[in-house]
């Protein structure tokens, strides 16, 4: 049993997608050839907004989203603790200053009653949040914007952190990196804030075979800003240079491969559905494990199924059950940001944002992907349910 298993999406398209390679060998344009604005049209037409901008990966996608607003030092972005480096690390690499904010359990998501108290504080210089620490008592931050990560493929609550962030007048920023596909109250994922980013990582819902990402915004001038960032601050021309930018292109070969997988995508997010509810009917009833909760007038894009155990020695008895079985589980992620070793200089600590640092020992995710079959998850299921009738919890 594979916890993603490519191959078999591969083997479905695959004449398709090598029709779509040697398109590109053939004409030879390797970099922003035809494909890629093909692409753009395609994904931005079905998330519903009005430009997209392929780039090179989904954290160049938060780079530029960034940039654009002219994040910098002295500036504060808020976002969770519990994500991939690096929703927090594009922050720092501008010198700006990660603002964190802890979670909901039910969510993984980032708590909009602790994101408006976190502003609050930051507007106010009340100098109560954890990041105070390490600055000096003349130093302070001005709030500019706020990234919020749609954890596992759920969107989280824009309804909520937008009206927050429309009162302090701060940019909201959605990492859909996990969620392209997913839904909120009748708009996809990377449709729902000022500027969206996704990643085409392989693993991701939509991957391609290498690394890319993309931009998604209803926003004129601030597409505009974006595409040029994305080819060094380009101007007029080439060799036009207005601002400093990346090298952020997304190679054409790539959006070929996309376009071909994308054929198939809204179908493949109907059948992640399908597999986490059937999860829901497999192991819904074991009271010990707390399964993955989908809000009202939200479908999630289940880039990961992920549980809570009561405890981190009882998830470590579940996985090596698993393990011996030969079922593959992963955990997203072992260590919250404010605890990483490259952002001791915050001055972050242990106790800081219990919520995500106990989902950080508890949490561990099942084998997830559109292919996955009905024997499969209940194989999972029985090596669940004979752990728990080894070992009942308490
Ligand atoms: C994968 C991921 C990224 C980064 O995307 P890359 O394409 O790997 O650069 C950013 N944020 C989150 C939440 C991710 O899962």
């Amino acid at each position: 049993m594979k916890f993603i298993d490519l191959a078999l999406q591969q083997a479905r398209i695959r004449p398709n997608i090598e029709k779509r390679i040697l398109g590109v060998l053939d004409h030879g344009h390797y970099v922003l050839g035809p494909e890629i604005e093909e692409l753009e049209s395609r994904l931005s037409q079905y998330v519903g907004v009005s430009h997209a901008l392929a780039c090179a990966s989904g954290t160049d996608a938060l780079l530029m989203a960034l940039m654009a607003y002219e994040i910098g030092p002295g500036d504060a972005v808020f976002t969770t603790p519990f994500s991939f480096f690096a929703t927090a690390e594009v922050i720092s690499l501008l010198g700006a200053t990660p603002v964190f904010v802890d979670i909901e359990e039910s969510s993984f998501n980032i708590d909009p009653v602790l994101l408006e108290a976190a502003i609050r504080d930051v507007a106010n210089d009340e100098r109560t949040h954890p990041v105070y620490r390490y600055l000096t008592a003349d130093e302070t931050l001005a709030p500019k914007a706020v990234i919020a990560v749609d954890l596992f493929g759920l969107p989280a609550d824009y309804l909520a952190i937008s009206n927050i962030a429309q009162k302090y007048n701060l940019a909201v920023v959605e990492d859909a990196a996990q969620s392209f596909g997913a839904e909120l109250n009748g708009q996809k994922a990377c449709a729902l804030a000022d500027i969206a980013c996704t990643s085409f990582y392989p693993a991701k819902p939509l991957g391609c075979y290498g690394d890319g990402g993309m931009c998604f915004t209803n926003d004129d001038r601030m597409a505009e800003i974006m595409r040029s960032i994305r080819i060094h601050g380009m101007g007029d021309h080439q060799y036009d240079n207005i601002r400093v930018g990346i090298n952020g292109r997304l190679d054409t070969i790539q959006a070929a491969v996309l376009l071909s997988k994308f054929e198939i995508f809204p179908e493949e997010v109907v059948l992640r559905n399908t597999a986490a509810n059937r999860y829901e009917t497999l192991i819904g009833s074991l009271s010990s494990l707390k399964l993955p909760k989908v809000p009202e007038g939200a479908q999630s894009a289940w880039a990961q199924y992920s549980l809570l155990a009561q405890n981190q020695s009882q998830r470590e008895r579940l996985r090596s059950r698993l393990n011996k079985e030969n079922i593959p589980t992963a955990i997203y992620y072992p260590k919250p940001l404010h605890l990483q070793k490259a952002f001791t200089p915050l001055g972050y600590r242990e106790g800081d944002f219990p919520v995500s640092e106990s989902c950080a020992g508890r949490i561990f995710s099942l084998p997830m992907h559109p292919y996955i079959t009905a024997q499969e998850q209940e194989k999972v299921a029985g090596a669940l349910n004979s752990s728990f009738a080894e070992c009942p919890p308490l």
